[in-house]
């Protein structure tokens, strides 16, 4: 199995090196681990509120550390990637400096709606006050500029809006899932199976069930990662998470190299890489 979404301290707000991650994925059993911590926010000229992120000069160190950290690593792959915050307005400054970086994936993510981070419990307060159907509409808006970016190998944590239980009714969230897979679809891109909703106020995956359902109809793949931000969080739900990836209808995982995808089989097997079908 694989967990494509893993953290390091660079970020500032996740603990354990990043061969203590890979040490855990060893103990689950894991055959390819990928990193992909925040991207440095600073070279995109903006200072959130909270750091979030590394610091640009740390770059440089992360991309050797984890390239250091595969090489010397026989049993289980190692591979990198970023989580890459989706900003409006700065598109091309963004693909020009993710084309100079050895990344294997890049996983694009909604954590901030204008200023507002709004997957940090610190801002969570503000769902409150806020307008709940123009929240989810203005989230979903992004995510969908965000796919259509040309940016993205993955898109990360899909309906992390959910995050502190803050929900739209299921008849009201539907259009928004449903246009979404159409996008996913139209846009050729993969998402991934986040299994840090779980442990999250909202107590599910992310994406739910419905989304999941939606996107395997459309063909639109998919691949699996913990989001941690400590070793003992690798792999989390990981058995739960496959079994309703089964259930939906999923049969593959997406992998990438260098940016180029292709897939392993779900059930089974030494999770070998098989060439691509798309
Ligand atoms: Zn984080
Ligand atoms: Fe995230
Ligand atoms: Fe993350
Ligand atoms: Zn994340």
């Amino acid at each position: 199995m694989i967990d494509y979404h893993l953290h390091t301290p660079l970020c500032r707000h996740a603990l354990g090196a990043p061969a203590d991650y890979l040490e855990a994925a060893r103990g689950k059993g894991l055959r390819e681990i990928g990193f992909a911590d925040h991207y440095p926010l600073g070279l995109l000229g903006v200072k959130p509120h909270a750091e979030v992120t590394m610091s640009p000069e740390e770059l440089p160190q992360y991309v050797s550390e984890i390239k250091a950290l595969a090489a010397g690593e026989k049993e289980i792959r190692v591979k990198l990637g970023a989580e890459v915050d989706y900003l409006p307005g700065k598109e091309k400054e963004l693909a020009r400096l993710l084309a100079r970086e050895p990344f294997d994936y890049v996983i694009g993510s909604i954590h901030f709606m204008d200023d507002w981070d709004f997957t940090h419990p610190y801002f969570a307060a503000r769902f409150e006050e806020a307008d709940l159907e123009a929240v989810y509409r203005r989230y979903f808006e992004l995510l969908w500029q965000a796919c259509r970016s040309g940016l993205f190998d993955i898109i990360g944590h899909i309906d992390v809006i959910k995050k502190f239980g803050y929900r739209l009714p299921p008849a009201a969230l539907e259009p928004y899932l449903q246009r979404t897979a159409r996008i996913l679809k139209e846009c050729g891109l993969c998402y991934e199976l986040n299994s840090a909703g779980r442990a999250a106020p909202a107590a599910e995956f992310y994406p739910g069930r419905r989304l999941l359902e939606l996107c395997c109809r459309e063909g639109v793949p998919v691949t699996l990662g913990s989001d941690a931000h400590a070793p003992d969080q690798v792999g989390r739900y990981f058995d739960e998470a496959l079994q309703l990836l089964r259930e939906v209808g999923y049969r593959e995982l997406a992998v990438f190299t260098a940016r180029q995808r292709s897939f392993i089989p779900l059930d089974g097997g030494a999770g070998k890489e098989a060439p691509s079908a798309s």
